[in-house]
Parts: C-alpha cells; sequence; structure tokens
C-alpha cells in the first residue's frame, strides 16, 4: 500500500497485519512522535521494562514542546508551593480543574491527576527537569527564571469562592520561554534509558491484526516505506491539529480566525490515524484561545468591553477566558479601554485602535453606538471608586477609576490575531486506552498529549496541555508495556 508522504486529510486507513509479507523492524511499545507526551511514555515503558522505539518525523524530537513556555500545572501541595508558603491539597485542586476545565470536564481523568500532581512532580524532577523554589506576582508568565505563578483563574471570581486559591504553575526554571530545556531533560533521559529513536520518519498508517488489535504501524523513513511491529502496542503522541486548516474547518470553525500556534506538525495526522483504527475523537471544538491584551497584569484595571460597549467578564480572569468569551460570545470583535494612568507599552500582539479625549471621542472611532462606552465608564467609574463590581465582582486591588486622558481602546487587527491551539482528540482512558465510539477500547492502541482529549474541555489553565502530555504519556507508556497480548 502506497501512501502519498506529507499531510494527511481524512481518516486513515489502517493495513491489515495479514497483507505485510515482512516486518522491517520490531519492538514491544512502538512510540509514534517525540514530544513531551512521546517522551514520556517512551520513559515509563522502558521503566516497566519494555524495548520501546519512537519513530519522529522531524530530524529530532521536541515538537511543539520545545517550542512551548515550559510551564506545568502542578499542585496539591509540590515542594515548590510549601517552600514558597502556599498551601495547596489534591482536593482543593480538584475543586478548581472540575470548576474551570468544563464544560463536561473528564472526571476521573482529572481526579487521578490531582490526587498523583506532587508525585508527577518528583517525576519530572528525577528526570532531569529543573523548578526554582520562587514565586513570580507580576503576571502568570514568568520570563525570569522564577518557577512558580499562577497561570489560571484561581484568584478571580467565582473561582475563588469555590476552591481555596493556590498558584499552580510550574515554569522550568530558565529565564525566557522553557520548553526547549524542558525537552532537553526529557530527551536526554530517554537517551540514557535506552530508547531506540528513528527520526525523520513520519508515521503514515496503523497496522491491525483482526484478533489482537493494532499492532504496528507503517512509517515512511528517508523516501522508504517500511513496516514496524509492536509486540504489546503502540502509542499516538503526534500532538493536536491546529496546522490543519482542513481538519480545524471541520471541525473547530470559530478558531479559523485566530492564529494558529505550534509547530507545522500539529496536523492531526495522530489523531486521524486512530480514526481510522475504530477510536473516537472527543471535544474536537475545544481550543486555547488567548486574548493577547488582558496581559500584562496592570492591564486587568483596563475595561473590557464588546461591539455595543458593554463589559461582559470581570476583566481580572485568565487571558485565556477571557479570550474564550470575547471570541465564543462576542464574535471576537472586544477593546480593553485604558487611560492614561495604566496604558503600558507592550511587546505583545495588540493595537491601540483608537485614542480619545473622552467616551464620546473613543465611540465614534470604535463605531460603537452612540453613548452606549459613556454609559459603561460612568456605571465603572462610580462603582470602582468604592472599591466595588457589583456586575462582575473583579477583586478590588484591580478596581480604580479611569478618569486620566487620553483614553485609549486595544485590540487585535487583522494582523495581530488571537494565538490559539486545540485541545480535542481521541477519547482515552485515564491509563491511555483508545476508546471506541460504542465505549469499547482498541486493543493495543494508546494516546497522549495533544493527539488526545486531555483535561481541559474548553476552560484553559497555561500549564495544563504539558502536565496532560507528560502526566497521561507516562501511563499510555506503562499500560501499553504491560499489556498482555492474547
Ligand atoms: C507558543 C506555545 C507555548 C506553549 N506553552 C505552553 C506551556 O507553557 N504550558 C503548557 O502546558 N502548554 C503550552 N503549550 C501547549 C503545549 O506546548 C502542547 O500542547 C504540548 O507540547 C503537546 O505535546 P505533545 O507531546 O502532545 O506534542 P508535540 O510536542 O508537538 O510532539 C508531537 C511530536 O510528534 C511528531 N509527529 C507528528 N506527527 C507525526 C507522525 N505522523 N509521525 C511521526 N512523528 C510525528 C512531531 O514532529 C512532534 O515532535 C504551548 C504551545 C505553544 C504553541
Amino acid at each position: 500500500m502506497e501512501k502519498p508522504e506529507g499531510r494527511n486529510v481524512g481518516m486513515s486507513e489502517t493495513q491489515w497485519a495479514s497483507d505485510i509479507a515482512n516486518w522491517d523492524d520490531e519492538t514491544d511499545v512502538l512510540v509514534i512522535g517525540l514530544g513531551a507526551a512521546g517522551a514520556s511514555a517512551s520513559l515509563e515503558a522502558t521503566a516497566a521494562g519494555a524495548d520501546v522505539l519512537a519513530v519522529e518525523c522531524a530530524s529530532g524530537g521536541g515538537g511543539t514542546s520545545a517550542t512551548s513556555h515550559g510551564q506545568f500545572y502542578l499542585g496539591g501541595g509540590t515542594p515548590i508551593q510549601q517552600a514558597c508558603g502556599f498551601e495547596d491539597s489534591p482536593d482543593e485542586m480538584f475543586a478548581y480543574l472540575m470548576a474551570s476545565c468544563g464544560p463536561g470536564p473528564d472526571e476521573a481523568k482529572i481526579r487521578m491527576f490531582c490526587d498523583h500532581s506532587v508525585e508527577h512532580f518528583h517525576w519530572l524532577v528525577d528526570h532531569g527537569v529543573k523548578f526554582k523554589a520562587s514565586f513570580y506576582a507580576d503576571g502568570t508568565d514568568p520570563m525570569t527564571d522564577d518557577s512558580l505563578s499562577y497561570t489560571g483563574n484561581e484568584l478571580a471570581h467565582p473561582w475563588c469562592e469555590l476552591a481555596r486559591p493556590a498558584p499552580r504553575g510550574h515554569t522550568v526554571a530558565h529565564e525566557g520561554p522553557s520548553g526547549g530545556r524542558l525537552m532537553q531533560s526529557l530527551l536526554a533521559a530517554i537517551g540514557s534509558a535506552g530508547v531506540r529513536v528513528l527520526p525523520d520518519t513520519r508515521c503514515q498508517t496503523l497496522v491491525v491484526d483482526r484478533n489482537r488489535g493494532v499492532v504496528g504501524a507503517v512509517v515512511r523513513s528517508v523516501g522508504q516505506q517500511r513496516c514496524l511491529r509492536a509486540r504489546r502496542g503502540v502509542v499516538l503522541a503526534t500532538g493536536g491539529f491546529i496546522q490543519n486548516a482542513e481538519m480545524v474547518a471541520r471541525h473547530a470553525p470559530r478558531v479559523q480566525a485566530c492564529m494558529p500556534t505550534g509547530c507545522e506538525t500539529d496536523d492531526g495526522s495522530g489523531i486521524l490515524m486512530g480514526l481510522g483504527a475504530g477510536g473516537e475523537a472527543i471535544r474536537m471544538e475545544a481550543c486555547l484561545v488567548v486574548l493577547p491584551f488582558v496581559s500584562p497584569i496592570g492591564l486587568r484595571r483596563g475595561v473590557l468591553v464588546n461591539r455595543q460597549g458593554q463589559r461582559f467578564v470581570n476583566e481580572d480572569v485568565y487571558q485565556a477566558r477571557a479570550g474564550e468569551l470575547a471570541l465564543y460570545a462576542q464574535g471576537g470583535e472586544v477593546y480593553l479601554i485604558v487611560d492614561d494612568a495604566i496604558f503600558e507599552p507592550t511587546d505583545l500582539p495588540s493595537e491601540v485602535l483608537a485614542v480619545g479625549e473622552d467616551m464620546t471621542e473613543l465611540e465614534a472611532a470604535l463605531d460603537i453606538p452612540e453613548a452606549s462606552l459613556t454609559h459603561t465608564l460612568e456605571r465603572y467609574n462610580r462603582d470602582a471608586a468604592r472599591g466595588e463590581d457589583p456586575l462582575f465582582h473583579k477583586a478590588p486591588q484591580y478596581l480604580t477609576p479611569l478618569v486620566h486622558p487620553p483614553f485609549a481602546a486595544l485590540g487585535c487587527s487583522e494582523e495581530a490575531r488571537c494565538p490559539s491551539f486545540t485541545l480535542g482528540g481521541l477519547h482515552t482512558k485515564p491509563n491511555g486506552e483508545v476508546v471506541t465510539p460504542d465505549g469499547r477500547i482498541v486493543p493495543g492502541l494508546y494516546a497522549a498529549g495533544g493527539a488526545a482529549a486531555g483535561l481541559a474541555a474548553q476552560g484553559y489553565n497555561s500549564g495544563i496541555s504539558l502536565s496532560d502530555a507528560t502526566f497521561f504519556g507516562r501511563r499510555a507508556g506503562a499500560e501499553a508495556a504491560r499489556r498482555k497480548v492474547p
């Protein structure tokens, strides 16, 4: 069977094992893709005693994980939280994630993740990932080498009333984006563990046996097709699908207007292969959408309004929550109103869309219905002067009347769009087994990371994706390694 090299766009057909005359190589566990999920699966499968072969379509491992900011969402009382003086527990973390990762969060996965989060922290450290016991209070994304920060809505209404807030963002200690540092550590650990790696090798299709399920894969390596046999299981760790415009148009059309972020290889190939083998994909419409102009933290004192000049959210929510509401409920046309006292020029991909000496001028420049913005700001300023926000409950420290002209409206233009990546993917059990639409498992097939639907059913907290990829990647690798083959 000859398939074209390059991008898959529809469900990938499987190949029957009975049609394969000779296997070119074999292993216990075959891992497809070597980002954070694939590396973690490889390490745990090896630790469980399996022979592991990892194939990677790029010249080396890393994937989107290596381009990320290196933030993990971890809690329940990690040594970093404790050293920085924050109290947390698995139950508080669970309450928060159940309330914020919805609608329809996967309770079983969230429970397991919270109960084992401290253990996962130690596993990462044991595999060379470094965190620093220092708290970054100036925002969500430390560009210093500090590790701990708030990376979600823990302090914002209504979540602060639903669970005791604690910072759970754990950024790999490094100045600037630290995903590269993270992947250096995990790939070095793979080398030491003796995982065999086939670079420049793109997996094209899965091989199935009528009785034993998924038993291997057909790959294309340096222009040649090769058949790889997996004695125990195959782990799909190929990342999400934000770079596959056809899949985005079909499954997540609302983010077509956003800026896709992630490597070119985030083309959904693993999801399509999993579908071809009988798996189900769920929450395919769910995406991270970042509203890039509600950060840095001082801009939380601004007022976020829609096309009608009305507020729609407390401005101290996390930028991903603001992004979801702005795109999904307001059609993406929103503006952050600031005055001269709080305006901070930043290098973020936002723009000053209009400037005015008063709200009447801003309204006219933004084509907002007359008197609407004026009314919103009059009400906001009156409440803020009393330290109150009865409409949306923004925290008092961000409530400052906007009274210092000139006033400006920040927003996105055609060029500066909201960054986005996908959160949906193959439906998996907490142990990584891929599930069929009727609730059975696809024997021998596992998925993790961006290729699987993870903890965030929508509402996104930064760090969730790398935690998802590594935590559930580990489980998928271990489960595949332990599989008893009929
Ligand atoms: C700019 C940016 C910053 C981010 N920052 C954070 C952050 O700080 N914290 C966080 O939690 N999340 C972050 N994310 C999201 C996070 O990086 C991803 O969700 C996560 O890295 C996914 O890991 P993965 O292992 O599933 O995929 P990847 O890391 O993308 O790994 C998949 C690998 O599979 C390979 N591959 C793909 N298809 C095939 C195929 N058919 N055959 C063989 N190999 C294949 C790819 O080349 C790649 O190496 C960020 C994303 C971006 C874009």
